[in-house]
């Protein structure tokens, strides 16, 4: 392909499900190929699935790749708008002799498969219908038959390309299947619905598309895609097929695993900076020097193919969540709180009464730099925003006389107005002393009358938050 070929890309995500981890790690490289080289990142919505195409399908890939600030050129190409240039295409294949009508019917076909199976031959349509005579068809039409439209596939030809991420590929057109079916069956004077592979060239063609980037799933498909490319007096993009996304156990990740939509993600409280992040370490190994945990602008400044490996993928769980971990704690405390918001105000959490204005930054500042989950931050911000429970351990201080004492001596001490971490500091030495015990016994008793368990922040910064709150006091008072 010559030089001056603008670079234009595309996902074409079919709408029969919310947007897929796979799929979503296929726009990661397009994106970042595009914006490498300053080429166009287009979308097509493949939706010629009529059954399971749904409208709020296509609304969640659109959400998500938003989400992951994967942004697109140009209005999404909606795939069954389309439909008079694909028929067009087809009735071209049919007067060039590339392709024919096959009345073969199921019944016929499933016999066919079953005596390969019997000769131990792997299942291919046998070109049967390839050549038959005007009156053959006529016949078949007189009985009733309905044909599909098959375009035919040369056993002896070869098929080559220079795939950017595996090399030099090569495909037999007799290991392809035989004859492709590129429209279902409809009566002979029509054409029915055109189907995957030819109209997926049909569309890469009119939307100039120069390079295909997709998973290798579809390496069978590009062989029979560039036959129709040639049969159409087409010229083909280049092709890139990345590797498949394994899971732990090394096999093709799928609905079974669990979490795989992006949406699932999201709601498990991963970040998009992270999430789309770690989905450029599937399958790519960054050059030295941008380290593991990049964004997206600084992963396309350096992205080629050349890093993309060949091998399946493996999902690392730990390394995501190191990657959300670094995203959570180099966010600013304002950014947190922006983030964490719609999370607390789900679960009812308001701006806490009489409480000043900043209280929800600083706990943000408190809470970020532990932080593994955007979830985290509603878990451990829960005492904030509500008296909690108190667990097993916090409830068995409440009988130790010492750490009584020392709560006691505290709260008679405890002042009204607006406290600072030096006087705090102070009571703290003073209300110990008092009761004779030593500072670490206090603390620990202060700890779990505020938080209900012996875990969490940094006690200091807790207890002046929740002074500011006006929550300390009642709290002290009900562990006593
Ligand atoms: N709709 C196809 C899919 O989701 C597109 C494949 C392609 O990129 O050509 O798998």
């Amino acid at each position: 392909m010559p030089a001056t070929v603008p670079v234009r890309v595309r996902l074409a995500p079919s709408p029969t499900g919310t947007l897929h981890i796979g799929t979503a790690r296929t726009a990661v490289f397009n994106w970042l190929f595009a914006r490498h080289l300053g080429g166009a990142f287009l979308l097509r919505i493949e939706d010629t699935d009529r059954e399971r195409s749904k409208a709020e399908y296509t609304e969640n890939i659109l959400d998500g790749l938003r989400w992951l600030g994967l942004t697109w050129d140009e209005e999404p190409v909606v795939q069954s708008q389309r439909i008079e240039a694909h028929r067009t295409a087809i009735e071209q294949l049919l007067a060039s002799g590339h392709a024919y009508r096959c009345f073969a019917s199921d019944a016929e076909l499933a016999a066919m498969r079953e005596r390969q199976q019997a000769e131990g031959r792997a299942p291919r349509y046998d070109n049967l219908h390839r050549n038959l005579s005007p009156e053959q068809q006529q016949a078949y039409i007189d009985e009733g038959r309905e044909a599909v439209i098959r375009f035919r596939i040369d056993d002896g030809s070869t098929i080559t390309w220079n795939d950017l991420v595996r090399g030099e590929m090569r495909w037999a057109g007799g290991d392809l299947g035989g004859d492709m079916v590129i429209a279902r069956r409809a009566p002979a004077s029509a054409i029915g619905d055109p189907l995957y592979n030819l109209v997926v060239v049909v569309d890469d063609a009119a939307m100039a598309i120069s390079h295909v980037i997709r998973g290798e799933d579809h390496i069978a498909n590009t062989g029979k895609q560039l036959l129709l490319y040639a049969a159409l007096g087409l010229t083909p993009p280049l092709f890139a097929h990345t590797p498949l996304i394994l899971n732990q156990e090394g096999r093709k990740l799928s609905k079974r695993d669990g979490v795989t939509s992006v949406g699932d993600f999201r709601a498990m409280g991963y970040t998009a900076e992270a999430l789309v992040n770690y989905m450029t370490l599937l399958g790519w190994s960054p050059p030295e020097g941008i380290g593991e945990r990049f964004s997206l602008e600084q992963a396309a400044a350096v992205f080629s193919f050349e890093r993309v490996n060949r091998a399946g993928a493996r999902f690392d769980w730990d390394k995501l969540n190191w990657l959300n971990a670094q995203v959570l704690h180099g966010l600013a405390a304002g950014e947190l709180r922006q983030r964490l918001l719609p999370l607390w105000q789900a679960r009812g959490w308001g701006e806490g009464a009489g409480a000043d204005a900043g209280w929800q930054e600083d706990l943000c500042a408190l809470l970020g730099p532990s932080l593994s989950l955007l979830a985290d931050g509603v878990d451990q911000a829960a005492p904030f925003f509500a008296t909690p429970e108190p667990d097993e351990a916090a409830l068995a201080l409440r009988t130790d006389p010492g750490s009584r004492g020392a709560l006691g001596a505290l709260l008679e001490r405890l002042p009204q107005g607006p406290l600072d971490a030096e006087t705090a500091q102070g009571l703290l030495a003073e209300a110990a002393t008092a009761a004779g015990v030593k500072k670490g016994v206090l603390m620990k008793g202060l700890r779990a009358a505020l938080l209900g368990s012996l875990k969490g922040p940094d006690l200091l910064t807790t207890w002046l938050l929740l002074h500011r709150l006006g929550s300390d006091r009642e709290r002290i008072a009900a562990a006593l």
